[in-house]
């Protein structure tokens, strides 16, 4: 009774995977589901956006007729780093904003003792000072001006310093941009050179994307314009709906709202999804981020209802089931006739396990041939068991309180058991039920008394996703 998970085609180079991390690569990985042409997915943008080398790249994508995949494959490789960026952090630069070669603000009058040094491989800050038309004796005055002008001798590849010269050559001031959001700057005063530091903030500005799966949401996202980190907050918002191993079709459908970063006209970046909608088989579901008058944010339905639900699906993240739940199966090691009254899930020894659902553990240890075995009481309607675990995680034991999605265990294969995997059983008031079969609880909804507030914040979001996306369909007539 073993179930084999879709092997996922080689659509990506190598680098793909290697430079994606942890459980990111694993879920891509799940996500490279079918193997065919990929087209229909475009982004429209704002009017600041800028068109980039790899924007017209991906317009002549779009524009070209679907070809077979190894055509494509090649067309794409120019830009394929966009998912292998490893920004952990969602405020990095990503795929939207293809980094413009730095140039000196335009804003920024030149005046006649204004120089620009752009530093090269191997230059020092006297090296560059002197290319400006500076002694020697300058550079050291800077350096030793202030504690932060430090910061002025390290240097990079492309970085540009700016000088401004007074006309008996002497300097007045000097800034250089260490980032497209930091400047630092040491101006000349009464009392020596002054350093201070300028930090823009940039602006958020909302975003729409808009794209069909036609091999992979992974390929399509990137199509449509969203960064690899979008791609995966996508699949969390809709992971307790959706199976993205293996419901995701060709033809299924995605529309997305989110907070683009923007400064002095450039996509420097993005931020949070703030609304979006996913058609998977048919069936639509919509997901609106809200936050709460108490501070915490969590994703609701256009409705208000909760996407989160009281139960995960399954307690190890990417495991393959070996065996599933029945009345009555031959069991290896009993040489008998049994019921399977859970489900298995094969992973490596060590393979994090986690509660499926908040509650209280009501046994941490040893339980005949479950062996090494977490009973968690969810309420008074529900338990969940997991057998078979090689330990326990820190801070588990009966009574311990537990979050869904915190780790209790590891993978092992102690009691009467053939190979490492979780024995995992759900239980409705005594009964076990099979955790696959079974409907999952809702978590709960919008409190009642956020209710209008809420809805103050999903209906414009999602009727502007509507315009948007009727404004693209039109486009493309
Ligand atoms: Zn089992």
């Amino acid at each position: 009774m073993t179930t084999e998970p879709p092997k996922a085609p080689p659509l990506y180079p190598k680098s793909h995977l290697l430079a994606a991390s942890g459980i990111a690569a694993l879920l891509s990985l799940a996500l490279l589901v079918f193997p065919s042409s990929e087209v229909e997915a475009k982004r429209t943008s704002a009017p600041l956006e800028l068109q980039t080398p790899a924007d017209q790249l991906k317009q002549a994508q779009q524009d070209a007729p679907a070809t077979d995949l190894g055509e494509q494959e090649a067309v794409q490789a120019p830009f394929a780093h966009i998912d292998n960026e490893d920004d952990q952090d969602s405020n990095t630069a990503d795929a939207a904003a293809p980094a413009p070669v730095a140039k000196a603000d335009d804003s920024d009058k030149k005046a006649p003792g204004h120089r620009e040094v752009t530093v090269r491989k191997g230059d020092t800050l006297s090296k560059l000072f002197e290319e400006a038309g500076l002694p020697a004796t300058a550079a050291q005055e800077v350096m030793s001006s202030d504690k932060q002008a430090k910061q002025f001798a390290q240097l990079k590849n492309g970085q540009v310093l700016e000088f401004e010269i007074s006309p008996e050559g002497q300097l007045t001031s000097l800034h250089t941009k260490l980032s497209n959001t930091e400047t630092i700057r040491l101006v000349r005063g009464a009392k020596g050179f002054a350093f201070n530091r300028d930090v823009i903030k940039p602006t958020m500005r909302e975003a729409y994307a808009h794209g069909v799966i036609k091999n992979s949401l992974s390929l399509s996202g990137q199509r449509a314009g969203l960064s690899h980190n979008q791609v995966m907050d996508l699949v969390n918002i809709f992971n307790y709906d959706v199976d993205f191993a293996q419901d995701i079709r060709q033809g299924d459908v995605f529309d997305v709202m989110y907070e683009q970063k923007v400064l002095n006209g450039k996509v420097i970046g993005t931020g949070n999804i703030l609304a979006a909608r996913f058609t998977n088989r048919g069936k639509t579901y919509t997901a609106v981020r809200y936050t709460s008058k108490q501070g915490t944010t969590n994703y609701y339905t256009a409705e208000g209802n909760s996407m989160r639900k009281a139960f995960v699906r399954s307690p190890v993240d990417f495991a393959r089931i070996s065996s599933r739940f029945s009345v009555g199966r031959f069991h290896p090691i009993l040489n008998k006739i049994r019921a399977h009254q859970g489900v298995d899930y094969a992973a490596p020894r060590g393979t994090p396990i986690k509660a499926t659902g908040d509650g209280k553990v009501e046994l941490a240890g040893r339980r005949g041939g479950y062996g090494n075995t977490v009973i968690i009481a969810h309420g008074k309607t529900y338990k969940t068991l997991y057998g078979h675990m090689q330990g326990f995680a820190k801070g588990i034991h009966a009574g311990s309180v537990v979050k869904q999605g915190q780790v209790i265990g590891y993978i092992g294969t102690t009691g009467l058991s053939t190979g490492p995997h979780v024995h995992y059983e759900f239980q409705v008031n005594g009964v076990h039920v099979d955790p696959l079969g079974q409907k999952l609880p809702m978590a709960d909804p919008i409190a009642k008394n956020e209710k209008a507030r809420f809805m103050q914040v999903a209906q414009p979001l999602m009727a502007q996703m509507d315009q948007e996306k009727s404004t693209m369909v039109a486009s493309k007539k």
